[in-house]
């Protein structure tokens, strides 16, 4: 017996309406905000990705899926959706276009991590992307369109944290009172910490476990060490925040777990979850397109995980709309009426009604069961006498109640019903 690989999921058909929910609510608010879809490969150069997200962190050390193909290509699955964005902007000389340049994506994300409930190896990312554009006002549009995301899905008792972490010129001086202050507690921290102590210091910031978290509590903040620009580009993100009214709150011990971004970092997080809780977080990255050997152009993004964002609305028992079935089940008795219902099923198909048709040879009750559970609103039943008047006896499946409609007619009839 195959399974599916450990990590991955199947998104099983009575699942399939909260996804669309989602996902129709991600499109709509991109058209909203101004963003187009760009869609990339699911599989890059790999050093796009280790040069962009880091050489330390955990995503290139543990969780990549690099494979040669089989003319040597060292290539991997996208980690992360940002990179394979960026290599597109460069790529298509998308720097000629007005500034920022909006795009949007979603697109299957592949990590090597250890599977839990909201982990996957596998699973799907809806972000976005401003590129172009070093506006504080932009990293606030991009924050608020976040939660309006969120929003606009119906859940509530959101947190939403910011933070900024500086740039190449204030930043080495933060890592250093970082490292000065942590090497004082290195003792105390869990055997993850210690290695990050060396290679990431900043991730330090962000471990769960409770003696870290301690010690992280206590540590330098960032935003007092930011040099001049990046304190007022942080402090006019706040004021823009303010004015919004948006609820957000500064936290020191947000970084994000990859090494492109810079200045402002933000992210979401649902009320009392654990570890695995973020639905999403995203933040400026200025050098990114230039290290991957664009211009200097500055940046900022957003990232949400679907899987989290659909365990939420179910965990809150959310609404979504129900998937439309079948208009009509189309049901038949004898060799003739079926050749009819076929015909009858085909016709109404290139008029624009979704139409099931009977298949195999089962009874009429088993027919109308099998109606029953496909959830469509009708069936129409093609029997001798039908055959030869030329009409169907239509049942309406909520109310038990059947009609003659001449198969002229049942298209009409249909329509005005939908
Ligand atoms: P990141 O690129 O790590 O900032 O991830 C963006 C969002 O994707 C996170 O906030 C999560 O909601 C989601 N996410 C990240 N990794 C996973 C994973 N392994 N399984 C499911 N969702 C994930």
């Amino acid at each position: 017996m195959y399974k599916a690989p450990r990590g991955t999921a199947d998104i099983l058909p009575e699942e399939q309406g909260y996804w669309r929910f989602v996902e129709d609510r991600a499109i709509a608010l991109c058209r909203l905000y101004g963003y187009q879809r760009l869609d990339t490969p699911a599989f890059e150069d790999s050093q796009l990705f280790t040069r962009s997200i880091g050489e330390g962190t955990d995503i290139v050390t543990k969780e990549m899926y690099t494979f040669k193909d089989r003319s040597g290509n060292i290539l991997a699955l996208r980690p992360e959706g940002t990179a394979p964005v960026c290599r597109a902007y460069i790529e298509h000389g998308m720097d000629n276009l007005p500034q920022p340049v909006k795009l949007y994506y979603l697109a299957a994300i592949f990590r090597y991590e250890r599977p839990q409930a909201g982990r996957y190896r596998q699973h799907y990312q809806f972000g976005f992307e401003a590129i172009g554009d070093a506006d504080p006002a932009l990293d606030a549009e991009v924050i608020e369109m976040t939660w309006q995301f969120f929003k606009s899905l119906g859940l509530e008792h959101l947190f939403l944290y910011i933070n900024s972490i500086g740039c190449k010129a204030c930043r080495p001086r933060y890592l250093e009172g970082l490292k000065r202050y942590y090497s004082a507690h290195l003792a105390g921290l869990c055997s993850d910490c210690k290695a990050r102590f060396g290679k990431n210091p900043l991730r330090l910031l962000d471990c769960k476990k409770p003696t870290c978290y301690d010690v992280a509590e206590e540590a330098p903040k960032s935003t007092d060490y930011l040099c001049r620009e990046c304190k007022m580009h942080f402090e006019a993100v706040v004021g823009y925040l303010d004015a919004l009214r948006l609820p957000f709150d500064i936290s020191h011990r947000l970084v994000r777990g990859l090494d492109y971004y810079t200045k402002t970092v933000f992210e979401i997080q649902p009320l009392g979850e654990g570890a695995q809780s973020a639905l999403g977080g995203g933040g400026r990255y200025d050098d990114l397109i230039e290290e991957l050997g664009g211009k200097p152009t500055p940046a900022i993004g957003f990232a949400a995980g679907m899987e989290r964002v659909v365990l939420n609305l179910k965990k809150h028992k959310t609404p979504v709309p129900n998937l439309p079935a079948a208009q009509v089940f189309i049901a038949h008795l004898g060799d003739e009426a079926k050749l009819e219902a076929v015909k009858l099923a085909s016709t109404l198909r290139r008029d624009g009604i979704a139409a099931i048709m009977a298949t195999g040879d089962r009874s009429l009750k088993g027919q109308l069961r099998q109606a029953d559970s496909i959830g469509s609103s009708y069936v129409a039943i093609i029997g001798e006498d039908e055959v030869k008047s030329g009409v169907v006896t239509l049942r309406n499946m909520m109310t038990g109640e059947q009609k003659t409609v001449s198969a002229e007619k049942l298209k009409d009839f249909l329509e005005s019903k939908r």
